[in-house]
């Protein structure tokens, strides 16, 4: 198949196209290179079954594919935040853009949706059929709101247009390749760890996130994408802890010499996340197969071989 990934030189998109690569597929890769970059598909320049092309999905494009996986949107708070007007454009012009790029070619469009849409949650843990509790005004209203309307616009699409849609709604994925100034707290406590400098917690560290490593996300989508069911269908691991819990052991893991430091907690955090997984169980035959310890492991190793002499003598290798 001519699989299309819009953001597919960024973290998630970056492992969804080393699947699709190495299952034969044709693809393109399309991102504007904004919290993305060329390191991550370098693997596949040259690749005659890959084309990468530099465009900003707030503009139109015409292309032949028979699959789309819509992914272009920065995911962490700190890039979505920095140009909140363009993170609207990005998820509702470029979504209408994508949806009706699908529209012409009839191709199968994935919305790569998020736990996001829930808010800070009244319901624990967080089965689809939550409407969530959304602040309309706020600092993370931006992405919040522009993935819900990304969601309205793909039924929308479905219902008036027949396009054939897939929605997933990603919760706190973490994983090698995230940017070291990526802004989520994964990469920024691990960052911090290697380079002996404090770990930033923000609040008191109780509230929750629940984390999934990137190649289980990954197997999720491509199941989702090729099944019958339109969504949305919750991905992400149900193993809850708290940021303090997660802090410590992380400190633990890479330098347990290293301070933890606690900052203002920013506006509208969510106290707390977890999927309800059971949908993507049942339907999917799916559930995360990668303990945190040793999806942590791993993303340590890569960010340690990435930061390079930036690594302080404390951070061990254990
Ligand atoms: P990322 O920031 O690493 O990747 C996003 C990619 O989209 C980048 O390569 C960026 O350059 C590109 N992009 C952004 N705006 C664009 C535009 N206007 N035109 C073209 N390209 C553009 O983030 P990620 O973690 O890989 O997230 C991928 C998708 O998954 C996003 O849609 C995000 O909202 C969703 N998601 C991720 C998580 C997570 O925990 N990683 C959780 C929920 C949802
Ligand atoms: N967080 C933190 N320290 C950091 C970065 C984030 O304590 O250096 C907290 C943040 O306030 C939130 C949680 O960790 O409560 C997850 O933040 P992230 O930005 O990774 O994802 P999101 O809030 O979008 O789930």
């Amino acid at each position: 198949m001519r699989i299309l990934v819009t953001g597919g030189a960024g973290f998630l998109g970056s492992h969804l196209i080393d699947r699709l690569m190495i299952a034969d597929h044709d693809v393109i890769c399309l991102d504007n290179f904004y919290t993305g970059n060329k390191q991550n598909v370098l693997q596949w320049i040259g690749n005659p079954k890959f084309d990468l092309i530099r465009h900003d999905i707030t503009e139109p494009i015409r292309l032949e594919v028979d699959q789309i996986y819509h992914l272009a949107c920065p995911a962490s708070p700190v890039h979505y935040q920095y140009n909140p007007v363009k993170t609207i454009k990005t998820n509702v012009l470029g979504t209408m853009n994508m949806l009706g790029l699908a529209k012409r070619v009839k191709a199968r469009f994935f919305l790569a949706s998020t736990s996001e849409v829930y808010g800070d949650p009244e319901v624990h843990p967080q089965p689809e059929s939550y409407r969530g509790s959304v602040n309309t005004i706020g600092i993370r209203s931006c992405y919040d709101e522009g993935k819900r309307v990304a969601e309205t616009l793909a039924f929308d699409y479905h219902r008036q247009n027949d396009v054939d849609i897939r929605v997933v709604r990603i919760f706190n994925t973490y994983g090698p390749r995230m940017l070291e100034n990526d802004g989520r707290v994964v990469s920024n406590l691990i960052v911090q760890a290697l380079k002996g400098v404090p770990l930033t917690i923000y609040g008191d560290g109780s509230q929750t996130r629940s984390f999934c490593y990137a190649s289980d996300l990954i197997e999720g989508f491509i199941r989702l994408m090729n099944c019958d069911y339109v969504g949305p269908v919750n991905i992400g691991n149900p193993g809850e802890y708290t940021i303090l819990q997660l802090a410590k052991t992380i400190q633990e893991m890479v330098n347990p010499g290293v301070a933890l430091k606690f900052e203002p907690l920013p506006q509208d955090d969510p106290r707390r996340r977890k999927p309800d997984i059971t949908l993507a169980q049942k339907l999917l035959d799916w559930e995360p197969t990668v303990p945190l310890q040793e999806g942590l492991s791993r993303t340590i190793a890569d960010f340690r071989q990435r930061l390079g002499s930036e690594v302080v003598a404390s951070a061990v290798l254990r």
